[in-house]
């Protein structure tokens, strides 16, 4: 049996994510001891019932006092009071590192609690599902996703290694980045997502001439595939809100514009502006199924072949 890449582990939040690492680390012997910790006593239980570790408890002081590791998988507006609880209790040499979808804002909410002793690096493993708690979690999660570092400049070298190296442990390529560039970049290809999503499936619920249950009936058409994203957890998504907002707000006023021109093409008949954009963007599809980031079956591999289900989805 190989030696396990740290001794002991602290996982500060057992969700979808911590309870995935957990899986992971479980699966890969990447530790020798798995030390949970989480705010409520439902989660902990569900937790210990799940077997996701060795020790459980609801301070996430405890969790720490051994760690050679902290993972920090809370939603990114909780950062600063994880981090100002555990910074005196960090072992010298310990790294802690956090999985929040924002980067910026968590450096700037926990390093500042962090002990020069210590070593900060903060993460964002691109993987996740809708899903949120511990039951949710798999160890293939990170299996050949995007982990991006953001370490802040003069972070000791060998650390980053290390820390790179479990990421790598659990099936991800990592990349390192600037937190402000990380922030940008992810408002584009996930949150201004979601929150179209959020919106589409508002809209659609709030509209009084089409009825809810034609909304559903139909949901194949396209409909479905915003729904996911919508179905995804209100306070984690809160958080990305509040706390990526200049990002947010910038590819927002640029969607906006597009937008506009879109409408306008419509509006004015120009099918050919049409057929260049859906060209486009038909190849942006073809892109990442090539680079292996989705499958290429049609409808995301999804049965659609239910005989009562007439009209398979557009
Ligand atoms: P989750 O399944 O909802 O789990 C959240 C965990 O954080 C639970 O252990 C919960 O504890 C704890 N928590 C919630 N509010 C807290 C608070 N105010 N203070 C302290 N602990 C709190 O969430 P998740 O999907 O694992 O997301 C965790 C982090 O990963 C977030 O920062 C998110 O941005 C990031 N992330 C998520 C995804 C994704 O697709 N979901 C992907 C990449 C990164 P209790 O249950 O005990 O209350």
């Amino acid at each position: 049996m190989t030696k396990p890449m740290f001794e002991t582990v602290a996982l500060i939040g057992i969700g979808l994510i911590g309870s995935s690492l957990a899986r992971v680390i479980r699966a890969k012997g990447l530790a020798g001891q798995i030390c949970i910790a989480t705010r409520s006593e439902p989660t902990l239980n569900t937790a210990r019932e799940l077997d996701l570790g060795d020790s459980y408890s609801s301070s996430n002081i405890e969790a720490v006092a051994n760690a050679d590791l902290v993972i920090v998988s809370v939603p990114v507006g909780a950062s600063e009071a994880v981090a100002r609880d555990i910074g005196p209790y960090l072992k010298p040499g310990a790294i802690v590192t956090d999985v929040g979808s924002t980067k910026a804002s968590v450096v700037r909410q926990m390093q500042p609690h962090i002990p020069s002793h210590a070593h900060f690096i903060p993460g964002h493993p691109i993987a996740g599902t809708e899903q949120s708690g511990p039951t949710a979690g798999f160890a293939e999660l990170f299996e050949g996703r995007w982990c991006i570092l953001t370490p802040p400049a003069g972070t000791d070298a060998e650390a980053v290694t290390r820390l790179t190296g479990f990421w790598e442990a659990c099936g991800s390529t990592v990349e390192q980045m600037d937190p402000d560039h990380h922030d940008l970049v992810l408002a584009i290809v996930s949150h201004l997502p979601h929150i179209i999503a959020y919106n589409i499936v508002g809209t659609a619920d709030d509209l009084e001439a089409v009825t809810q249950s034609e909304v559903i009936k139909y949901s194949a058409s396209g409909f479905r595939d915003f729904t996911r994203l919508a179905a995804s957890d209100p306070v984690m998504w809160r958080d990305v809100c509040l706390h990526n907002k200049d990002a947010i707000l910038e590819m927002l006023a640029r969607f906006s514009e597009d937008l506009s021109s879109l409408q306008r093409a419509i509006r004015w008949g120009d099918g050919d502006k049409l057929f260049e954009l859906f060209t486009r963007t038909r190849g942006v599809r073809r892109s990442i199924v090539e680079a292996g980031q989705d499958t290429e079956a049609p409808n995301f591999g999804r049965n659609t072949a239910k005989p009562d289900t007439p009209g398979a989805a557009e």
